[in-house]
Parts: structure tokens; sequence; C-alpha cells
């Protein structure tokens, strides 16, 4: 377990101390199993627990990729709300899953402070429902909810291609999430806007994968419509 961990240096934006965080060596992880809706399970470490990053001097928190990004205005907003309250603490070693379950909320309400984008929310939501996965909780599909509702609306009302899932991936999770949930139809719909999209012919696996789920959906609607 160790050696798929390495620790970096960050610099927090906020108060610009430098903090140490764990960092996951990718190459060395092996897969377990890819689920349906593009979770993957690795052996030894879920990767997954190390992308939100927390300075533990001041709090601010955000996903790994846009840890920079903070504007004066929030940054004004996140000493008046969180950074005065904030205790000292570090979730720079080996993380729990508590601690990383600890930091997905940490990152969910700077989210709501600085009004991010709902692809952002959406994402967030997500990667928390895989997390609560593994626990078996309840709490999974709290969140699969909450992520779909984000990510529904991301996609209708938000550029995609620069936030962190890409409009075609945004899409198939919309789908495969309303096919968990039941809703067949709309599931329907949303497979068909992945195989739509002109960009799929560059992802076969996820053209083959959207392809075979939307057949499964498709036999799902059949069922329930003549059970009534
Ligand atoms: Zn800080």
């Amino acid at each position: 377990m160790e050696t798929l961990l390495y620790d970096k240096t960050e610099n927090c934006p906020v108060c610009r101390r430098d903090f140490s965080s764990k960092k996951v060596r990718s190459r060395k992880l092996v897969i377990v199993e890819k689920q349906d809706d593009l979770n993957i399970v690795y052996k030894d470490v879920n990767p997954l627990y190390y992308q939100i990053l927390v300075c533990p001097e001041c709090g601010y928190t955000g996903i790994e990729s846009e840890f920079e990004d903070i504007s004066p205005i929030h940054k004004k907003l996140f000493d008046d709300t969180v950074r005065y309250k904030w205790k000292q603490r570090s979730y720079g070693n080996v993380r729990t899953v508590d601690e990383a379950i600890e930091c997905y909320k940490l990152a969910l309400l700077m989210a709501q402070l600085f009004k991010k984008p709902k692809s952002y929310v959406g994402n967030i939501c997500l990667k928390l429902a895989w997390i609560y996965r593994e626990l078996q909780s309840e709490k999974e599909e709290e969140y699969l909810k909450y992520a779909l509702n984000n990510l529904q609306d991301a996609y209708q009302g938000e550029r995609l291609d620069s936030a962190s899932v890409s409009e075609m991936t945004t899409a198939y999770i919309v789908a495969e999430l309303n096919r968990r949930f039941g809703n067949y139809r709309e599931s329907i719909v949303w497979y068909a806007k992945v195989l739509d999209n002109p960009e799929i012919k560059n992802n076969r696996q996820l053209q083959l994968k959207t392809r075979e789920q939307w057949r499964l959906a498709k036999e799902q609607h059949d069922q329930q419509k003549n059970a009534v």
C-alpha cells in the first residue's frame, strides 16, 4: 500500500502555506472491477480518497485539478465563513474511508459556498456515492441522486468541455443513473445522446458500453411495460 502512495507538497492559494498530501502512483494500480456507472475498483487503494486537497492550516478544500482556482472575492467569502471556524487538522496521511468522506463533504461545502458549476458539484457527489458504495451504505443512493440531478442540469445548462466530466461521459452517467433508479424511458433518451455525439467515434470503449446498456434499458423498459 505504501508503495502505491507518495507525498507531494502543495501550496494553499488562500493562506499560502505549504502542506503535504498523499498522491497515488496510478500506473501501479491494479484494476479489480469496472462498474457500469464508470466507477473503477482497484486493488489495495482507492485513488478517489486522494483527489481532494485540504489545507490543514486554513481548511480551504478543493478537487486537486481546480485547487488553485479561487478568486479574491471567494477568498474573502471563505475568510468570513469557514476559515475563522477551522480547527487545524491534517488529511495528509494515508486516509481512512471516514477521512476521505470528510474531505468530500468539505469540498461540497466549498462548492456550495463558491456557487461552483453543477458539473463540479455532480462530480463530487458521484465520487462520494462511490465511496459510500464500498461501505454498502444507504447514503450511496442519496448521493447518486444528487449526482444525477446536478449532472442532468449541467448537461442542459453548462459548457462541459472544460469541466472535469466531459459531455459524453456526463450524458452516459445521467443515462446509467436513470436506469439504475428505474427511469428506463429517460435512460434510453440519454444513451441516445451519447451515441449521437459525433465525438463518440473517438471513444470506442464508451460506444460499446453505451450500446450494451441501452439494450439492457430497452429490455427493462419492455419488462416494466408488460408487468403493468
Ligand atoms: Zn490554507
